[in-house]
């Protein structure tokens, strides 16, 4: 089954436009990837990666702050960017956010806490379809997530078409 990841990936995002309103965060979405692309997935799932992503991009930014998501594919590669102003995550962190169960002490004792297995399960679903999940922060001034998947070639997207 194939999916085009820019259809999907905004309609999700709609979804979420109330709650950042609420939340008193700005929200932006830049497209910025070639025509016909489409990735190989099952659209609940990627889907459930999404909602983890942007649901953690909510419940980790105060209010006042931002959160952009980016879509942007090369020749082999259709990646998403949500990048948000909240705290960030230290160093001593970071190596481990995508393991089961682990959440950062500040995030521990949250009333709005999760389990701790949102990122897990989106790093397992990601690598198992050919993909690769990744985070960078610099701690109080936000973090930044990135996933990539392995874009399907067809005669309107070959994989080897030449960057534009
Ligand atoms: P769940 O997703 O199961 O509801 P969770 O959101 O705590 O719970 P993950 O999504 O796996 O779990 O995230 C793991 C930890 O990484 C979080 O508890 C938090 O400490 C840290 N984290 C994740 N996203 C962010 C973010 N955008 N800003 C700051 N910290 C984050
Ligand atoms: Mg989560």
């Amino acid at each position: 089954q194939t999916v085009d990841p820019v259809d999907l990936i905004e309609g999700i995002a709609n979804h979420f436009d109330m709650e950042f309103e609420e939340r008193g965060i700005r929200f932006s979405l830049l497209k910025d990837v070639s025509d016909g692309v489409r990735i190989r997935v099952d659209p609940d799932r990627i889907t459930q990666v999404v909602v983890n992503l942007l649901g953690n991009a909510i419940r980790y930014t105060p209010s006042g702050g931002t959160v952009s998501l980016r879509l942007y594919d090369s020749s082999t590669e259709f990646c998403l960017e949500l990048a948000d102003s909240g705290p960030g995550i230290s160093a001593a962190h970071l190596p481990h956010v995508f393991d089961r169960f682990y959440r950062a002490d500040d995030d521990r004792s949250r009333e709005t806490g999760g389990t701790g297995l949102g990122l897990a399960i989106a790093k397992e679903f990601v690598e198992a379809h050919g993909g690769r999940i990744s985070a960078e922060s610099e701690p109080g001034k936000g973090s930044v997530f990135k996933v990539c998947l392995p874009v399907v070639d067809t005669a309107e997207n070959p994989g080897t078409r030449s960057p534009s």
